[in-house]
């Protein structure tokens, strides 16, 4: 397993391999409420019982092999958003943290069923954007050249380009897509059709 150092300065610079909807300030500037790098790298706070209490609540337990869904509020790419002390944490995160009795601190809290609103810790390991990355490949969701995307990408990447300071190259790290794939989207080459 590689491990990375996460980086605590305000560079907006993306570092290497690291999960970069959790590190990379200008992606948190341009998305909502993406998770942020100070959750990824600050600790999770100490819950008391009605924290944990109000936590499992929230979440909608099901079989112990089935997914368990998050039913508040979730974050734009559809994680569970939970709220304390004035914060939110990714409920996967928090989920994680109460059933292993240890902080995913600097880690992607990743989903074995690809299921981002799911809570059941039994889906969920830690691991760096790369082994992310390469579960992805695995699972043949990373195809030549790049993730597949859909509709939705394409419409959040063409309101990005327009918004403003964002390079190609920087949208298609975020997509896990190349900068040729950007630029054929945004001068509409591909998927004329979506608006
Ligand atoms: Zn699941």
């Amino acid at each position: 397993m590689v491990q990375v150092t996460f980086l605590q300065s305000n560079n907006p610079t993306r570092p290497g391999n690291l999960c970069l909807h959790h590190t990379w300030p200008g992606w948190g500037l341009l998305q909502e409420q993406v998770m942020s790098k100070q959750i990824q790298t600050s600790p999770l706070p100490t819950m008391s019982q009605k924290d944990i209490d109000r936590f499992w609540s929230m979440v909608s337990k099901q079989g112990s092999g089935d997914c368990w869904e998050w039913t508040a509020g979730t974050y734009r790419r559809g994680y569970g958003a939970f709220h304390l002390n004035n914060r939110s944490f990714g409920a996967h995160r928090i989920a994680y943290y109460l059933a292993m009795g240890i902080d995913p601190q600097g880690l992607c809290v990743c989903h074995s069923c690809d299921n981002p609103p799911c809570c059941n810790p039994a889906h969920l390991w830690t691991g760096t954007h790369l082994d992310n990355n390469l579960d992805m490949k695995a699972k043949g969701r990373l195809e030549q050249g790049g993730r597949k995307l859909n509709e939705s990408d394409v419409r959040t990447i063409r309101k990005l380009y327009k918004a403003g300071n964002v390079f190609e190259r920087e949208l298609g790290a975020m997509f896990g897509v190349t900068q040729k794939n950007i630029s054929h989207i945004i001068t509409r080459r591909n998927w004329p059709n979506v608006n």
